[in-house]
């Protein structure tokens, strides 16, 4: 959770890792003053950049910190306490890591950005600024850049994973949508879902807001959200492998290019 040690050692493993991986990884270190920590946390944003001058470019991003508080376990004395986030927050990082693996033996014919959200999980009812710092921060960082298209990925860990259309992607980015579940169905990856899901505001609407087309890749049907059990005995690596295949192939064939 941001403001702690080990948040800070996480971020420097994660950029470490993206180090050895990508040719360019850039960094962004900013604050938070947040009412419900009641302290002022440091947060950090990092992007590993492939074919860091290409002007043709697409971003998949994941929030990588993790919510301090288990708001919604179902035992009062553990609302208190940290998510350890394996799935809200750590699957997508995961997918992320795998991805700049593989494009660091496979190439990719136009720019890649795999971006790192801190804060994303910081607000409260009362607070709900406290949400979607990182990508917010991304988007005033970077947002110039305008990438053709960004992909989020949150909660893409669960068993049996099964990712539906977010409402908001749907309406303000649905020919990403259909490009996404398109190479979902070529490559016979069956946990794209072809219905409408739920409406979910998380790190996509920062990049909506400016006029950026971007999907959220999200199963919201998670009973663990926000709870104590949202732990890795509750994830899949065939769920990560599923997610990581189709961004793989996006990234590395890039036919929408000739669409
Ligand atoms: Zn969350």
């Amino acid at each position: 959770m941001p403001g702690t040690a080990p948040h800070d050692s996480c971020f420097a493993y994660l950029v470490g890792r993206l180090r050895e991986l990508a040719p360019v990884v850039e960094t962004d270190t900013f604050t938070y003053d947040s009412p419900d920590l009641r302290k002022e946390v440091r947060l950090m944003n990092a992007v590993a950049r492939f074919r860091p001058k290409a002007k043709e470019r697409i971003l998949f991003g994941a929030h990588w910190d993790s919510r301090p508080w288990a708001d919604h376990d179902s035992i009062p004395a553990h609302r208190n306490r940290p998510v350890l986030g394996a799935n809200d927050g750590a699957s997508g990082v995961a997918v992320l890591l795998e991805v700049a693996r593989v494009l660091q033996k496979t190439g990719t014919p136009i720019g890649i950005d795999l971006a790192l959200f801190d804060g994303e999980d910081l607000g409260t009812e009362e607070n709900p600024s406290g949400f979607f710092r990182g990508s917010t921060r991304y988007v005033e960082w970077r947002g110039d850049e305008r990438p053709l298209f960004v992909l989020v990925l949150d909660l893409v860990g669960k068993r049996d994973l099964k990712l539906k259309w977010e409402a908001n992607s749907q309406e303000q980015a649905s020919n990403i949508v259909d490009l996404v579940w398109q190479e979902a169905r070529e490559l016979g990856i069956r946990n794209f879902r072809s219905e409408p899901g739920p409406r979910v505001y998380d790190d996509h609407i920062p990049f909506l807001n400016a006029g950026i087309p971007a999907v959220d890749l999200i199963d919201f049907d998670f009973p663990e959200w926000h709870t104590t059990r949202d732990t890795p005995a509750v994830c899949s690596p065939a769920s990560l492998a599923a997610v990581g295949t189709v961004l793989v192939s996006l990234a590395t064939k890039a036919s929408f290019l000739s669409r």
